[in-house]
């Protein structure tokens, strides 16, 4: 084993999934030990802006932005050169760190082996990012966290093997797509056991993720 891939710690599962909801409400930044790490910004990745990102918006050059397809007016993404490094990639470091998008201040590459999946593979443009998020390793203390980590991968499989009973609106398009969705729905695959009161993953109605998935209840 090299140092490349040698295993990190990635925290407390259970703390890390309330900070990743937390980031998806836009409540608050992901916080990623990322150390030297810019696989996220160097994998040919369209960056998606919204109209409502005006500071973000300010600090990109117009001719770097496209609008984003299948999305209202007004939004738009950021493409990436010919090398596939973000334009705002400099020295190493993020040129626009404290006016960065929405996407980069949520993205958390932990998000592909919280969800049991893969963000590309050893040969396509993800590969960066998919060695690197294979090295984290979660702690899983106790009954309660497995079994919420055990919902989240549950909500994987059904994001992605179950396309058809999703509203056709949230069928994720990308690897980063499903995983964000898995997280976003895991909790209608928990519920409490009628004998032993403890959390259990059920099979949910696709009624139930509807629910979640609500206007209402994002
Ligand atoms: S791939 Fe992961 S560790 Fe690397 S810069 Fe992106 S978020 Fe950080």
């Amino acid at each position: 084993m090299t140092d490349d891939d040698a295993p990190l710690p990635a925290g407390d599962f259970s703390v890390w999934l309330r900070g990743m909801q937390g980031a998806l409400r836009g409540e608050v930044d992901s916080v990623v030990p990322c150390g030297s790490c810019t696989a996220c910004c160097t994998s040919s990745q369209f960056v998606h802006i919204g109209p409502d990102e005006l500071d973000t918006l300010a600090h990109i050059p117009a001719e770097l932005l496209f609008p984003a397809p299948r999305m209202p007016r007004g939004n738009v993404v950021l493409g990436y050169d010919e090398k596939g490094h973000c334009p705002m990639l400099a020295d190493g470091g993020c040129s626009i760190y404290e006016h960065r998008p929405r996407t980069c201040r949520t993205y958390d590459c932990r998000i592909f082996p919280a969800a049991g999946v893969e963000p590309g593979d050893d040969h396509d443009d993800k590969a960066a990012i998919a060695r690197r998020a294979r090295r984290w390793r979660f702690d899983v203390a106790g009954d309660v966290d497995e079994t919420r980590h055990d919902a989240v991968r549950a909500a994987a499989r059904y994001v992605t093997e179950r396309r058809g009973d999703l509203p056709e609106a949230a069928v994720p398009t990308t690897p980063t797509q499903a995983a964000v969705l898995a997280v976003r729905i895991h909790g209608a695959f928990l519920r409490s056991d009628d004998d032993t009161g403890r959390s259990i993953v059920v099979d949910p109605e696709p009624d139930a993720i509807r629910v979640v998935l609500s206007p209402r209840r994002r």
